[in-house]
This record gives C-alpha cells, structure tokens and sequence, in this order.
C-alpha cells in the first residue's frame, strides 16, 4: 500500500484520529482588546444574504465580517514590525502547513498563577523529558486556556492593571525562536503573547521574535489536552489573502492512537 493509502485506511480504522484544534466561529468567539489609543479589530459576524426567501429562493447564503486575526488564526511574518519583509499569508510555502507539532504542558502552573511565564529551563526540562524540539516543527503551549474560551471576558482575564493571561518570557521566547530549529509557536490564548507582554522588554516578545525570525503563530488552540507530548502531524490552513497578516484558520492534528 502506498503511504497515503496507509494513511486513508488508518484515518477510516481509527488507528489515526484527526483531532480539530480550531475554537467554533462565531459573534461570541472572543477577540483580543488593545487599549487607547490603539485600533482594534472587528469580531467575527454574519451577515445574511439570502435564505431560501425572494433574496434568494432555493439557497442559503452569507457574507462574513472579520478581523485576520480572529479566532484560532495563524500569524505571518509580515503581521509584526520585525518581519515586515518576510512572508505575508499567502506567501506561506504549502508544505511548512503541514509540520509535526509537540505539546508542552503548563496547565497546573496557569491555573495557579494566570500569569505565569514559560522559562528556558521549563523548554529544557521538557525536552529531558521528551526529546529535542521538532526540526521545521510546532511547539504548541498548553495553559488550560481554551477552558475560558467560550467567554469574553474569562478568556482574557482583565483587572484595572490590565489582561492576566499566561505566556512565554521574553529570554525563552528569542532563544525558542532564534536558536531552536521550531518552525511556530501555536497558543490556547487570544494570541501568542502573555496578556501581560506589553510591558515586557521588547514588548510582546512572541511576535517579535518569532515572526522576526520568518516564523508563524498559532493561536486560540483548544483540545492541546487530545495530543500526546510528541509524534502529533500538525495541518494549518490559513486563508491565503493577498497581502494579509494572518486568516482565521482551520487546524487539524493527525495522532496514531
Ligand atoms: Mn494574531
């Protein structure tokens, strides 16, 4: 049998499942608030064209309004000031959609401290642990987030100091981006920052780095929980808009059961 004959009669035998990573999209899907004086993207909505009446008798259709960057999305290179000559979204090589993907879990850390920042030292117990980190692969972060993600407000923890969400320190997030050989960084958070990383030195360090480094982003992740800490095959498929910065995008892991 060929290798994807293998792989079709694994996916219909259940001894490959595919497990969806994506959070439902919808006007509830909860969307990233930037303060003043910044500009903010729109939610997700739709809106109705026509639905089996004189618009449109025999179909149902919409259109849809939103931001590049909302929902489980992917983050191009060009979306942060440090990657702006480096690939929009459409630019992404196809074959980089499809990587293997390892999972880290901080689950019982975020629960304790929402802000709680990953370490190098955490990555390097990891890979004590589970071996080195993927060649051309994800590292996808587990905090337990996509718990809160049927919430606005829960999913990005808000006070008067600011979002309390959980995140990757500014040292491990240039070392995971400059000197591993990790191709993205896919979160279950609103993005791939810690909520509290506008004050960090540089200032959301996840995007700048990784993107700095022709790296991608993923984000609003949920069913982490589903993936074994290795040997997950990771598929990403933006939208490929001309010029974007990011598209809400479907992500689909392939484990052996
Ligand atoms: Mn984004």
């Amino acid at each position: 049998m060929s290798v994807l004959a293998q792989l079709l009669a694994a996916v219909a035998g259940g001894s490959v499942e595919v497990v969806d990573l994506t959070a439902p999209l919808s006007e509830r899907t909860p969307v990233l608030r930037l303060p003043e004086p910044f500009a903010n993207t729109v939610p997700f909505s739709l809106r109705e064209i026509s639905r089996y009446d004189d618009r449109g008798p025999a179909w149902y259709w919409n259109d849809i309004v939103t931001g590049e960057h909302v929902g489980t999305h992917f983050d191009a290179p060009v979306h942060w000031a440090t990657g702006r000559d480096g690939e929009d979204v459409s630019q992404v090589p196809s074959r980089r959609l499809v990587a293997p993907a390892v999972v880290l879990d901080a689950s019982a850390r975020a629960a304790a401290d929402p802000d709680f920042l990953l370490e190098i030292d955490h990555v390097r117990d990891w890979e004590r642990e589970h071996g080195a980190l993927p060649d051309g692969g994800w590292l996808l972060y587990r905090t337990g987030w996509d718990a809160r993600s049927g919430d606005q407000d829960s999913f990005l923890n808000a006070d008067d100091t600011g979002p309390h969400t959980p995140g990757i320190s500014a040292e491990c997030a240039r070392w995971l981006a400059e000197e591993t050989p990790l191709i993205g960084l896919g979160t279950e958070t609103v993005g791939t920052d810690a909520g509290a990383a506008h004050g960090f030195d540089p200032p959301f360090p996840c995007h700048s780095f990784f993107l700095g480094a022709g790296k991608y982003g993923l984000t609003q992740l949920q069913n982490l929980a589903r993936l074994p800490a290795r040997g997950a095959v990771l598929l990403a498929s933006p939208l490929p808009i001309v010029g974007g910065s990011g598209s809400p995008a479907r992500v689909l892991a392939l484990v052996e059961r």
